[in-house]
């Protein structure tokens, strides 16, 4: 299994709506996905249809370690696209994680007995650097960073990317950026142009060549509980994050690659 964090300590980036879109693709092409939600919002388990009373067990109960992954585990209405939910609860792990040992390998610890039954796991972070991501960040093999083109979202990037660094030399050694992508993307404004050629001049080849519109589309789903891949394939958002799972997966490992 290839575990993928999807995090940037900014709010409203795209995280939730790459991670739902991303892992739906994924799983669409055959890949046996798992999606966590670690953010106490919810919202990625509210996307995907888990209603909030079916949220019995939780990635709150995975690191407080009350749970085991086979019990937290939920099916969603994607075939082959499991999820581990989240609710309000998780807000709480941030405080009573600091007390326990080894705090920020809390997740590593739980997925790696049961790594074995998928071949890829996103991790949808909450907008913080906090001890839930860093636990994503320890757990995972890679970070998918969105990046919405705005001012200051090379300021915020810089942080985030000292914080892996501060992973690889403590706790995870092999914390790889799989890649940059760019969400909310609006041509005919000016300064979102001008963004993006600031990112790719800064990062390069490590920003997806797929950039993801904005697109209405994407921000209605979630209401109907439903991917927007679901609710309209055909919609250019779907289209974007169909193009972005499929440039993700030729920059996976080869030997993760097959599927
Ligand atoms: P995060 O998880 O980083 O906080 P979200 O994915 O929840 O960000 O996105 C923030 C808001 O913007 C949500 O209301 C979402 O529906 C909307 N949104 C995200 N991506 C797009 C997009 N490409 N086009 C239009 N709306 C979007
Ligand atoms: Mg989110």
């Amino acid at each position: 299994m290839i575990t993928i964090a999807i995090a940037n300590q900014k709010g409203g980036v795209g995280k939730t709506t790459t991670a739902i879109n991303i892992a739906t693709a994924m799983a669409a092409t055959g890949w046996k996905t798992l999606l966590i939600d670690l953010d106490p919002q919810g919202n990625a388990s509210t996307g995907l249809g888990i209603e909030a009373a079916a949220r019995e067990n939780t990635s709150y109960d995975l690191l407080l370690e009350q749970a085991t992954l086979p019990e937290c585990v939920l099916p969603t209405d994607i075939p082959g696209l499991d999820i581990v939910p989240a609710t309000q609860d998780l807000s709480g792990a941030e405080v009573e994680l600091v007390s326990v040992e080894d705090r920020t390998g809390r997740l590593t610890q739980a997925l790696a007995q049961h790594a074995h039954a998928y071949e890829v796991c996103f991790i949808d972070c909450p907008p913080s650097l906090g001890l839930l991501t860093l636990n994503a960040l320890c757990a995972a093999d890679t970070l998918l960073v969105p990046l919405q083109c705005e001012f200051f979202a090379l300021e915020g990037l810089s942080q985030l990317l000292q914080t892996v660094e501060r992973i690889q030399q403590g706790f995870n050694p092999d914390l790889g950026i799989v890649g940059v992508v760019l969400t909310m993307f609006d041509r005919r404004n000016r300064l979102t142009d001008q963004v993006a050629d600031d990112v790719r001049d800064c990062l390069g080849g490590l920003v997806f060549e797929n950039v993801i519109p904005r697109n209405v589309r994407l921000s209605e789903a979630p209401s109907h509980g439903m991917p927007a891949l679901v609710y309209d394939h055909q919609c250019p958002g779907s289209r974007a994050y169909i193009g972005l799972a499929r440039e993700l997966i030729g920059r996976l490992p080869e030997t993760r690659k097959a599927a």
